[in-house]
């Protein structure tokens, strides 16, 4: 089979790869699409992680083969493939850090060399302990496949919205309208709070207001902090979500957050910036900062019920569509957006 070969940084290599063989208790999905996401960027673009590898973990698709001891999955079903499940189990599974969990992080499905993913590549392999524990998660009929590629970002956006504790009639910041952000608006929105948008790329302004937003800005607007608090009674926003890793917009984000509100850190950071801070703006202002890594297993059934009920609507965010072969194409893009990229989905069959 085909598969994109992390070789190296920015090297990747479209290749033939053996088929993945199964386990007795492992099931085999044939990827229609995948979509890409800003930590496969980082994976390609930096060296996190020793190749080969196969990334990729968006993925939507149909069960080619089952091993033996596999009841309740048959082949042809369609299904969306979660690449990490907690163990459940543990003090972190306990407290639902599900994404502090061991077994969470050790990502297992794979489309061979060390399991990175394994999306991109025309199939791959999803192991018994990800098949057991409701991983697997079946399309229904009326959903395309590219619909269903959106429930692992769907809840990883879910995550941060909870942990955020957002609620309905709030105000929320979300800094950077790029299809995370743009996740974010529609899915603020969807909980009955007020989204106001910034971003570098009028396009994305627009677009932000295009799908929900109630007020969108560019970004290197220097009266943001007024304007936003003409929008909230001189108060500032409930909510700050940072969904560009800018220091920037994190301190716009202090000048913009109500006392009393949150900002979450969802965009990561590169390792080597360091933000200093006077605590005291914390502690007089009592602003908490969070952070929101991954997806929660918890909110898996919410994540699959918004995106297969359409309470948002998904296919807005889609601009791309790249045969696997282009996946460095795809990542050129996404690293210089043009201002209509969104969010680019890759298929191993496109032609
Ligand atoms: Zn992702
Ligand atoms: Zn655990």
């Amino acid at each position: 089979m085909k598969a994109q070969v992390f070789r190296g940084v920015n090297h990747l290599s479209y290749e033939d790869v053996a088929l993945p063989a199964l386990l007795a208790d492992e099931v085999l999905v044939q990827v229609n699409v995948v979509g890409l996401c800003q930590s496969d960027i980082k994976k390609i673009l930096y060296p996190l992680y020793e190749p080969p590898r196969i990334f990729g973990h968006e993925t939507a698709g149909a069960i080619a083969a089952v091993g033996e001891q596999v009841q309740t999955w048959q082949v042809g079903q369609r299904v969306a493939v979660m690449h990490h499940i907690p163990c459940m189990r543990c003090d972190y599974c306990l407290n639902e850090n599900y994404s502090m969990c061991d077994t969470y992080k050790n990502i297992v499905t794979t489309a061979g060399f060390i399991p990175s993913g394994g999306g991109f590549a025309e199939y791959v392999k999803v192991p018994g302990h990800i098949v057991r524990n409701g991983g697997l998660i079946p399309i229904p009929d009326g959903i395309s496949f590219e619909e269903a590629s959106f429930v692992e970002p769907t809840n990883c956006c879910l995550k941060a919205v909870k942990k955020a504790n957002i609620q309905p009639g709030q105000t929320v910041l979300i800094t950077g309208a790029g299809p995370i952000g743009l996740m974010f608006v529609m899915l603020v929105k969807y909980f009955g709070a007020r989204a106001i948008a910034t971003d570098l790329i009028p396009a994305r302004v627009h677009k932000a207001l295009e799908l929900g937003a109630e007020a969108a800005f560019d970004a290197r607007d220097t009266d943001l902090p007024p304007k936003i608090q003409a929008l909230t009674r001189g108060m500032g926003v409930d909510v700050t979500l940072l969904a560009v890793p800018s220091e920037k917009a994190f301190f716009q984000a202090l000048d913009c957050t109500r006392k009393g509100g949150k900002i979450l850190f969802f965009a990561e950071f590169p390792d080597e910036v360091e933000i200093p801070i006077n605590p005291n703006i914390l502690y007089r202002r009592e602003i908490d900062l969070i952070g929101s890594y991954s997806s929660s297993f918890k909110l898996q059934h919410l994540a699959a019920d918004i995106v297969f009920n359409r309470r948002i609507d998904v296919q807005a965010l889609i601009s791309h569509r790249y045969p696997l072969s282009d996946l460095g194409k795809a990542v050129e893009q996404a690293i210089k957006p043009t201002p209509e990229t969104y969010k680019i989905l890759l298929y191993p069959d496109l032609q």
